[in-house]
């Protein structure tokens, strides 16, 4: 059932929330222990949630567009009272006093929140396999990686274990697990959804953004999230574009263009590339006008990426000393400075490889000497794919991508050389740097049987026009993959 038929069915009072809820807790109870989407199932405040559902239906009250909607949250946004780790031991101890607006907005439209989910430690990955309390599996095929670092929050919708679900999305980190997992997932214009109470990882790219089922259900989540907040200054003042407007109007006389440099990169398998094609071909047939486009200097965004988002991790982590938040190892007392020491201990335990990479890489490319030479020059490499894609939209309503180089890889398959995680990234950074709206949507599968994602990408605020042109996308996708079927029998 999609998440706009529960919230109907419960709003309506044909099905409660509690029943809802315990459906999706039967599947976790099922699978989980496979798929380990989850850091935390909140099994008692669910059913408290979906019981207050219940009672405002029956006292004729309307709980809102997501009642009785079950929605994982990345264990990265804060929830009053409930551990947010971020996958990492650094935060060991540690439970927010207060709701990022994200969580607030979910709670005054209804939904009921069914846990945390699985990360990259501080959303640093492409697998979810840096996670400091193991890796989140693919329900495809067990075997291999849901993406990351959302890959728990993906993981959950496509196994059934919530309807919805929130990620953020710093480099690709919705889209690339929603690719891998066969789901859909967007990534807002930067500014369009609070980041307040989203713990930062690269505050000038980081976004909050939706996992669902279909495009028309992360076009409800989206719009139920979005909008401005006094509490991030970086939040757009204006009412956010409609994601949900235009989802039935086809696209008869859009333009599409379909990205030279990413559609066919080095590196994006032969399978990714026929499907993006094919992608092109069935909104063409649907009567939009499809041609190819150059975006240059999209090519640099993953180098200009890899100086950036560390640079601005290595500040944003200087917090965690172990006296503000969780951990705290002792420092020792006779060695060369109690509180030295006891910085480093704490830094050296609590935090993991990837994330101490990201802040050895960001330190450096900040330093004194070389601050122009790596920082600067990222910038500049910044500011050129603004330049770039603002030509393109001069000419085409959309631009069209491959989400990711290839379908989920297998556990550990990439886990020893950094940089070929890295080029996980390639197709979705560019629209960070730019701060512009992308969403991936299913489309077919790869010669391995598993789900391919192709983006549709969106001038900023170009929200209502991009979901317009993926709801014709998914509408003309080829039949489904492989269904999910874990825990013996439980499936979508
Ligand atoms: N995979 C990218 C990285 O490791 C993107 C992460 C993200 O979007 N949070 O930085």
């Amino acid at each position: 059932m999609t998440a706009a038929g529960i919230a109907a069915a419960v709003r309506s009072g044909q099905r409660t929330a509690r029943s809802v809820l315990e459906e999706h807790l039967g599947r976790i109870a099922a699978a989980e222990a496979d798929v380990h989407a989850f850091n935390l199932v909140l099994h008692e405040s669910a059913r408290a949630a979906a019981d207050a559902v219940d009672a405002a239906v029956a006292a004729g009250r309307d709980p809102g567009v997501l009642a009785g909607v079950p929605v994982a949250l990345k264990d990265n946004l804060c929830t009053r009272g409930v551990p947010t780790t971020c996958s990492s031991r650094i935060l060991d101890g540690w439970t927010p006093p207060y709701d990022a607006t994200v969580v607030r907005r979910l709670a005054a439209e209804g939904a009921v929140v069914v846990g945390k989910t699985n990360l990259d430690e501080f959303a640093m990955g492409s697998s979810t396999e840096n996670s400091a309390f193991g890796a989140t599996r693919n329900p495809h095929d067990l075997g291999r990686v849901p993406g990351g670092s959302s890959g728990g929050s993906a993981a959950a919708v496509a196994a059934g274990f919530a309807a919805l679900a929130l990620g953020s999305d710093t480099g690709g980190s919705i889209r690339q697990p929603a690719a891998l997992c066969g789901v859909v997932g967007a990534k807002p214009t930067y500014g369009l959804v609070s980041r307040y109470g989203l713990i930062a990882f690269a505050s000038s790219l980081d976004q909050i953004g939706p996992f669902a089922g279909s495009v028309a259900d992360a076009a409800l989540l989206l719009d139920a999230i979005s909008g401005p907040d006094p509490l991030d200054s970086t939040s757009l003042r204006d009412a956010p574009p409609p994601a949900s407007a235009r989802l039935g109007a086809g696209v008869d006389g859009l333009r599409v263009g379909v990205v030279a440099e990413l559609a066919a990169a080095e590196g994006i398998s032969a399978d990714v590339v026929a499907r993006t094609r094919e992608a092109a071909d069935a909104l063409a047939a649907a009567g939009a006008k499809v041609d190819e486009v150059s975006v240059p200097a999209a090519v640099y965004g993953l180098s200009a990426y890899y100086l950036i988002a560390p640079a601005e991790a290595s500040s944003n982590l200087a917090r965690y000393d172990g006296v503000r938040y969780g951990l705290r190892e002792r420092g020792d007392p006779g060695g060369a400075g109690d509180i030295t020491d006891m910085y480093l201990k704490t830094r050296s335990r609590g935090f993991g490889a990837e994330v101490k990479r990201r802040i050895m890489l960001g330190t450096y490319a900040l330093s004194a000497g070389y601050y122009d030479a790596y920082y600067g020059k990222a910038q500049r490499v910044r500011t050129l794919i603004i330049r770039d894609f603002a030509a393109a939209y001069e000419r085409f309503d959309v631009l069209l991508a491959p989400t990711a180089p290839s379908t989920a890889f297998a556990l550990g398959e990439k886990t020893a050389d950094p940089i070929t995680m890295y080029l996980n990234d390639v197709c979705t950074i560019p629209s960070n740097l730019a701060g512009h709206p992308a969403i991936s949507v299913p489309f077919g599968c790869g010669d391995d049987g598993l789900p391919v994602g192709v983006q549709v990408l969106a001038p900023a605020l170009g929200e209502t026009v991009m979901f317009q042109a993926a709801a014709a996308l998914e509408a003309a996708a080829p039949p489904a993959h492989v269904p999910v079927t874990l825990g013996g029998g439980a499936s979508q």
